[in-house]
């Protein structure tokens, strides 16, 4: 039987990979994506983790890995699919049938990205509509696309591709936004960003592939790409009924990751907590870590 099992390798998930194989734990990570970094890997430039000025998501993400990697840690592909609490530990079932039993289980299982149920969108999913402008915003080059949201990943998603696109459109639902005034500043003072509040997508259309977008107020942008960026939903289906979560469907837990059931910490976007930021992400990591080994230990 495992020490712990770890369930996601973003930021969260390879922290307390570091921490918990430096305390010596028997120790495995779970990932679903083979070789995986999280969504970290999705931002073109990261510019608030302390001591990597403008890096890259994708190569602070391989660090990250890199990191966990040395200490000897390991690795395995899946998908965890259901939890039962046993007289030691965990049994966690995996989506290709296989079983791992472990004493202690750290969730850090992130957050997928919202979709906004809008006509069209699914049905131009990858052709023409995309969740991650830094993975697609180049096949976008000198043509008119859409961002829709009004937090900091729109923001930074429509300054983005404002480098590539002809035009980019960001449309908010309020005038109000919420991502950061400073970020907003750069938005306003680009050309060829037309921002589009209040105004909700009432459709999406095109053929083979996007070519427009229909508002709430009837107008029609012509556009060949809609990157919608309208918040993530916490990847906690999967433990619903054996910890408690709030309203949002985050798991309530402070710092030290530790829920409602013994033996199970959550840590990085699937908790309750003010900041979601790579950094926070880590920090949780090692918190989650600490607790599990105290945990060990007193078990
Ligand atoms: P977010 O802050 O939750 O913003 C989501 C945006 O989508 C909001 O403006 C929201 O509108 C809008 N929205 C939600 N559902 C919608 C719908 N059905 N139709 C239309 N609009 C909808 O999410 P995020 O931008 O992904 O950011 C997540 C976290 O990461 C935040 O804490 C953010 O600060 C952080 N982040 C930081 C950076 C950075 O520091 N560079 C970059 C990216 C993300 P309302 O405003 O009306 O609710």
């Amino acid at each position: 039987m495992l020490d712990l099992l770890i369930v996601g390798s973003g930021p969260a998930g390879l922290s307390a990979a570091v921490y918990a194989k430096r305390a010596n734990l028997n120790v495995l990570i779970l990932e679903r994506v083979y070789c995986g970094t999280g969504q970290i890997a999705e931002s073109s430039q990261v510019d608030n983790y302390l001591g990597f000025i403008g890096i890259n998501g994708y190569e602070l993400g391989e660090k990250f890995r890199l990191h966990a990697v040395n200490l000897g840690a390991e690795f395995k592909p899946g998908e965890a699919v259901s939890f039962e609490a046993v007289e030691k530990g965990w049994k966690v079932q995996c989506s290709n049938g296989d079983m791992i039993e472990a004493k202690a289980v750290i969730y850090a299982a992130g957050a997928v990205h919202r979709h906004l149920g809008v006509p069209g969108e699914e049905e131009f999913a990858g052709k023409g509509v995309s969740y991650c402008a830094t993975c697609d915003g180049a096949f976008f080059r000198n043509k008119n696309t859409a961002v829709i949201g009004g937090g900091n990943t729109a923001m930074d998603d429509a300054l983005y591709l404002s480098e590539i696109c002809s035009k980019v459109y960001l449309i908010h639902r309020r005038d109000m936004f919420r991502g950061s005034a400073k970020t907003l500043e750069k938005i306003r003072q680009k050309e060829n960003i037309e921002v589009v509040t209040p105004a909700q997508i009432a459709k999406i259309e095109g053929e083979d592939r996007v070519c427009s977008v229909e508002l709430d107020n009837g107008r029609v942008l012509q556009v060949d790409g809609v990157f919608v960026a309208v918040g993530m939903i916490p990847q906690t289906d999967k433990i619903k009924d054996i910890v408690n979560l709030d309203d949002m469907k985050y798991v309530i837990a402070d710092e030290t990751g530790k829920t409602s059931a013994q033996g199970f910490f959550v840590a990085g976007d699937v908790r309750t907590k003010p900041l979601r930021q790579v950094v926070t992400a880590v920090s949780d990591g090692a918190n989650a870590a600490a607790a599990a080994v105290e945990y060990l230990n007193h078990e």
